[in-house]
């Protein structure tokens, strides 16, 4: 680490991450940090990790070892190499700091789109109902879903579904957004939608860490690639230059099935 690193700020800072299921080792010393406005692409096959590591970095599951912190509020630190948490209301002001958009977007099935964009902003955040309501409204022109308002879940097609997931993170105003395969679940003319959305978060300096199968989405909109294979980083760099120039063989493997 150089000097430049230790100052530099971090919105997400993980450090020798490790975590097991059972005998199962599954993340094995995994280190990244995510910059204010930069967009991190994980990629990798199938059982590598990449969902394991998300869920640690939002708090779905614990970490064995390794450390964590959103900027400056440490989530988890090194004690005898084990990973040691922070008291609830630190666990509590870290998940103010993320949003996360799952494969299956995870909409609550029986809330119209509305109340699912503003359920949290108005009973955990306790803001303003007129705030939240016009913020919610930009946000669902911004997503391409006006007149959507009034619709359930199950009124709307996957695309549409997971725009709405997306407009529900942001209406809490995340510092970072994690995104698990947030496209996987969709056939190519609804992930071309999400894609959009995701594009444009991205040209406004959206900070993001996305897992996607999707490589020329990656290579075009990630300012950093990893590229993740039996809980190890294989390979990590500019996103063009690991796409384009991979110097692994496993990740010029992998790579391989999707040209
Ligand atoms: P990826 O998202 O890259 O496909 P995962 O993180 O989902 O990889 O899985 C990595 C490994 O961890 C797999 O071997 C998987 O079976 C295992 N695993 C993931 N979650 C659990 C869990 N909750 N309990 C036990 N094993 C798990
Ligand atoms: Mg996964």
């Amino acid at each position: 680490m150089t000097t430049n690193d230790v100052h530099e700020k971090a919105l997400v800072r993980l450090d020798h991450a490790r975590k097991s299921f059972g005998d199962n080792e599954v993340l094995k010393d995994i280190s990244l940090s995510v910059h204010p406005g930069e967009v991190v692409a994980i990629i990798g096959p199938s059982g590598g990790g990449k969902s394991t590591l998300l869920r640690c970095c939002t708090l779905l599951e614990r970490l064995d070892g390794g450390t964590l912190a959103f900027d400056d509020l440490v989530v988890a630190s090194d004690e005898g190499g084990r990973a040691k948490y922070g008291s609830s209301s630190v666990l509590k002001e870290a998940k103010s700091r993320f949003g996360l958009v799952f494969q299956n977007f995870n909409l609550f099935p029986h809330y119209t789109v509305m109340k699912n964009i503003t359920d949290a902003p108005l009973h955990v955040q306790k803001r303003g109902k007129e705030e939240v309501f016009t913020e919610a409204r930009a946000l669902l022109a911004k997503m391409g879903l006006e007149g959507k308002e009034n619709m359930v879940p199950c009124e709307l097609s996957g695309g549409q579904q997971q725009r709405v997931a997306i407009a529900r993170a942001l209406a809490l105003n995340p510092d970072v957004l994690f995104f698990d395969e947030p496209t996987s679940a969709l056939d190519p003319e609804l992930t071309k939608e999400v894609l959009k959305v995701i594009r444009e978060l991205a040209a406004e300096r959206m900070t993001m860490v996305i897992v996607t199968h999707e490589m020329n989405f990656a290579r075009d909109v990630a300012d950093h690639i990893i590229f993740m294979d039996g809980g190890v980083i294989v390979e990590e760099g500019p996103a063009f230059e690991v796409i384009n120039h991979p110097q692994h063989n496993r990740t010029r493997a992998f790579l391989n099935n999707y040209e």
